[in-house]
C-alpha cells in the first residue's frame, strides 16, 4: 500500500511535465486565437484609417478649388464694377485731366483696399497705359504719365479689347516676365481684364488687372498644411504650378520637362480625363479636382510666353480649368500601417503575457486539483483496505442513520451485503419492529442528537435471515464543522465471550462435580429469598444433608466412588425438588435444599421422602461386585417470626442433622422437635 502511493504522487519532474503540457494547452490556442483577432482587427482598423483619409482627402480637395473659384469669380466681378465705374465713364465722356485724376485716385484706393494686385490699369483704344497703380511692395503709386508705356503688342490687350460687352478675359496663370526676362523671385500672375465702353457704347479701352497667383497658391498650400497628403496644382497640361518640391514648379515657364504627368503617367491619365477622383497607385493616394474659372461670360487665351507674342488659341469654358491634387504619399500610409502594428504587436505582446500567466494559474488549480482528486482516491482505498481488514463490524451512517457504508466483516457477521443495505435505516435492520422505528430511543439516535460516543457491551443485532447476532458495540458521531454528519458504528461478535463468561459464572457460582450450586451460591440465594420474605412474609424451609459413614465408602471403594456417590445424590436431590426449588452441595458430603414458600411440615415430608429415595439407591461403580447403597441424615428447619437469619437458619438445621446422627442415622430431625416432639415417622432422638 505504501509502495504503490508514492509511486502516484512523489515524482515532482513528472508533475513539472504535466504542469508544462497544461500551460501549453491554454497558452498555444489562446495566442493563436489572440493573433487572429488582433490581425482582423489591425487589417479592419487600418482599412477604416484608408478609408477616413481618402474622404478627409476629398474634402480637402473640394474645400481648395471652391476657394481657387471664388477667389477667380471674386476678382471678375472687380474688374467689371471697375470698367462701370462713374470715374472712367466721366473721364471718356470729358477725356479732361482732372477726371484723370480722379480715376487715378480711384484705382490707387482700389489698390490700396486690395493689396491683391500687382498691376490695376486703363488702358485706351489704343493700347496705350492712361492710369495704373503699382504695388510697389504694398504701398500702391499711381505712376507718372510720362512713365506709362503702349501695351498694344501683348497678347493681353487684343485678347481682352476683342470682347464684347460684359465679357471676361482670365489669363493663364503663369510667372510674370520684366524686360524679356523671367522676374526673380518668381512672381506667378494672372491677368484679368474685360473691355471699356463708353455711354455712347464705343468700345474705348481694356481694364485689367494683374493678380497676385502667388496669393492663391498660398491659400491652397495653407489651407493642406496640418493633412497628411502634399498639395499640387496642375494646369491643363500636367505642369506643376503648385508642388511640393519647388524646383518642379512651372516648367512650362522654364521650358524644361518637369511635370506632373512624366512623373505620374498612370495618375495623369486619370486625373486629365476625370474631373473629380482618387485613385490608388504605387506612389500613394491620389484625389484630384478640377477648378473650372470660365463661368459663362468669362474667357481666357492659352497665354503666351514670349513677351510680344500673341496666344495661340480662345479657350472657352470647359477647355480652361486648373486641377487641385492631393498627394498622400504611399509612405505615409506605410507609417500607419507601422503605427498600428506596433501597437497591435504590444498589445499582443501584453495579452500574450497576460494569457501565460493566466495558463500557468490554471495549470497550477489543475494540477492542484488533480492532486487533490488523487489523495481523495488514495484516502478512499487507504479508508477500504483499513475497513476491509479490520476484525470488527464496521458501519457508517448517514445523518438520517441510513447506511453509508459496510464493511466484509459487518456484511459476514449482518449475513447481509452492502449493496443492499445503503441507503436502509441501520436501526430498521438490526433490530426491526418497534426498535427499529424508535432509533430516537437508541444509542445511535442518542449519537446523533447529542453527538456523544454510546458502548454498548452487551446487545443484539437481527441478521438478514433473522437469527440473532450478541454484540458489543460502539457508537462514534462523525462531526463536520461542529454538526454531526453520521455515526460510525462497530460491532463484535460476543457470542463466544458471553459462552465463556457464562461458563465463569456458572463455576463461581456451582459445584463442580455435582452442577449443583456451591456453598457461597446457596447461602446468596438463601439470604436473597428470607430477605424477599421479610418484606412478604412468606414462608422459607431448609434440609441439611449429611451421607452416612461417607469416610467408609472412600476407604473402602476409593475417592473416585466416593465421587460418583456424591454425583448420584446430587442427580437424585435435583430430581426429587422443584424448580423454584434449590439443591446445593454445602460442603465435602453435605447439602442443602432450600424451599421457598413451603412450611416445616411439608419440608419434613420431603425431606423424608428423599431419605427414603437415597436409600433405594443402587449405586453400580466400576471394580465393584454388588452396587452399592448408602444412607442419607437429614436436619429440617423453617423460617418463623423468630428466625430472621440465613445463619439462623442453617444453624437450626444443622443442630437437627446432628441430632439425627446422634439418633442413629439415615432418619430426618425437624428442628422444632428438638426440644419438644418427634414427627411422625421419624425416628425419636436418643436421650
Ligand atoms: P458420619 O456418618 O458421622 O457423617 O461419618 P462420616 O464418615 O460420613 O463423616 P466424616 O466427616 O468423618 O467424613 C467425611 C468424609 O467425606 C471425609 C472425606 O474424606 C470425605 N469427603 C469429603 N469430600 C469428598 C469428596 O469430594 N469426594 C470424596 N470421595 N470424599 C469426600
Ligand atoms: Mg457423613
Ligand atoms: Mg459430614
Amino acid at each position: 500500500m505504501v509502495s504503490s502511493e508514492s509511486k502516484s504522487s512523489d515524482h515532482p519532474a513528472n508533475d513539472t511535465r504535466i504542469q508544462l503540457r497544461d500551460i501549453l494547452r491554454f497558452f498555444l490556442p489562446g495566442t493563436i486565437l489572440l493573433a487572429a483577432v488582433l490581425t482582423g482587427f489591425y487589417y479592419l482598423d487600418y482599412s477604416i484609417e484608408r478609408e477616413l483619409i481618402a474622404e478627409r482627402e476629398k474634402h480637402e480637395v473640394e474645400i481648395g478649388s471652391r476657394d481657387i473659384d471664388q477667389t477667380i469669380q471674386g476678382i471678375a466681378k472687380d474688374v467689371a464694377i471697375l470698367a462701370n465705374s462713374v470715374s472712367l465713364q466721366a473721364f471718356l465722356e470729358d477725356g479732361s485731366a482732372s477726371s484723370l485724376q480722379k480715376l487715378g485716385q480711384e484705382f490707387l484706393n482700389f489698390s490700396r483696399s486690395k493689396q491683391s494686385f500687382d498691376q490695376v490699369r486703363y488702358l485706351d483704344a489704343n493700347g496705350q497705359e492712361r492710369v495704373r497703380v503699382n504695388y510697389n511692395n504694398g504701398a500702391p503709386t499711381l505712376v507718372r504719365p510720362d512713365r506709362l508705356q503702349n501695351k498694344a503688342g501683348r497678347y493681353y490687350f487684343s485678347d481682352t479689347f476683342e470682347l464684347s460687352r460684359g465679357t471676361i478675359f482670365v489669363s493663364p496663370l503663369d510667372l510674370n516676365i520684366e524686360r524679356g526676362e523671367i522676374e526673380r523671385p518668381l512672381k506667378p500672375m494672372i491677368r484679368i481684364g474685360t473691355p471699356v465702353f463708353d455711354a455712347q457704347g464705343n468700345k474705348r479701352g481694356i481694364v485689367l488687372v494683374n493678380y497676385f497667383g502667388q496669393e492663391l497658391l498660398d491659400s491652397l498650400r495653407s489651407s493642406a498644411r496640418d493633412t497628411a497628403g502634399e498639395i499640387m496644382m496642375l494646369n491643363r497640361d500636367g505642369y506643376w504650378l503648385l508642388a511640393a518640391d519647388p524646383e518642379d514648379e512651372w516648367g512650362f515657364m522654364f521650358k524644361n520637362e518637369r511635370r506632373f504627368s512624366s512623373t505620374y503617367p498612370d495618375a495623369w491619365e486619370s486625373i486629365k480625363t476625370m474631373g473629380q477622383g482618387q485613385r490608388f497607385v504605387d506612389a500613394g493616394v491620389f484625389t484630384w479636382r478640377t477648378v473650372y474659372p470660365l463661368r459663362a461670360g468669362i474667357m481666357s487665351a492659352d497665354g503666351s510666353v514670349d513677351v510680344a507674342g500673341e496666344s495661340h488659341t480662345s479657350l472657352f469654358g470647359r477647355e480652361y480649368f486648373w486641377k487641385v491634387v492631393k498627394l498622400v504619399p504611399q509612405s505615409h500610409l506605410a507609417r500607419e500601417l507601422e503605427k498600428r502594428f506596433k501597437y497591435g504587436f504590444t498589445l499582443f505582446l501584453a495579452l500574450s503575457i497576460l494569457l501565460m500567466v493566466g495558463s500557468a494559474v490554471l495549470s497550477v488549480a489543475l494540477q492542484r486539483e488533480r492532486t487533490a482528486v488523487d489523495s481523495l482516491r488514495r484516502n478512499e482505498r487507504r479508508l477500504h483496505t483499513i475497513t476491509s481488514e479490520l476484525a470488527e463490524g464496521l458501519v457508517v451512517l448517514g445523518e438520517k442513520g441510513t447506511v453509508t457504508l459496510m464493511n466484509p466483516e459487518a456484511e459476514r457477521l449482518l449475513r447481509w451485503s452492502e449493496a443492499v443495505t445503503l441507503g436502509r435505516r441501520f436501526a430498521d435492520l438490526v433490530w426491526g419492529g418497534e426498535r427499529g422505528k424508535a432509533q430516537g430511543d437508541s444509542p445511535i439516535g442518542d449519537v446523533l442528537e447529542n453527538a456523544q460516543v454510546q458502548r454498548v457491551e452487551e446487545d443484539t443485532f437481527n441478521r438478514s435471515d433473522g437469527s440473532q447476532l450478541p454484540v458489543a458495540y460502539t457508537a462514534a458521531p462523525m462531526e463536520y464543522d461542529g454538526t454531526v454528519s453520521g455515526v460510525i458504528v462497530t460491532f463484535e461478535d460476543i457470542t463466544e465471550r458471553k459462552r465463556l463468561r457464562d461458563e465463569l459464572k456458572r463455576m463461581a457460582s456451582h459445584d463442580p462435580l455435582t452442577g449443583l450450586c456451591n456453598r457461597r451460591e446457596t447461602e446468596r440465594s438463601l439470604a436473597q429469598i428470607m430477605h424477599h420474605n421479610k418484606r412478604y412474609r412468606r414462608a422459607v424451609a431448609i434440609c441439611m444433608i449429611d451421607i452416612d459413614h461417607f469416610k467408609q465408602v472412600n476407604d473402602t471403594h476409593g475417592h473416585q466412588t466416593g465421587d460418583l456417590v456424591l454425583k448420584t445424590l446430587g442427580e437424585l436431590l435435583q430430581d426429587q425438588t422443584r424448580d423454584v426449588d434449590c439443591a446445593g452441595r454445602f460442603g465435602g458430603e453435605e447439602f442443602i435444599l432450600i424451599l421457598p414458600e413451603t412450611t416445616l411440615q411439608e419440608a419434613s415430608t420431603l425431606a423424608e421422602r428423599v431419605r427414603v429415595a437415597a436409600s433405594n439407591l443402587k449405586i453400580n461403580a466400576p471394580g465393584l461386585e454388588t452396587p452399592l447403597s448408602f444412607t442419607i441424615s437429614i436436619g429440617v428447619s423453617a423460617q418463623t417470626e423468630s428466625r430472621l437469619t440465613a445463619e439462623g437458619l442453617i444453624n437450626e438445621a444443622d443442630r437437627a442433622l446432628y441430632q439425627a446422627k446422634a439418633r442413629g442415622r439415615n432418619q430426618v430431625r425437624v428442628a422444632q422437635d428438638i426440644s419438644q416432639n418427634v414427627s411422625p415417622g421419624e425416628s425419636p432422638v436418643d436421650a
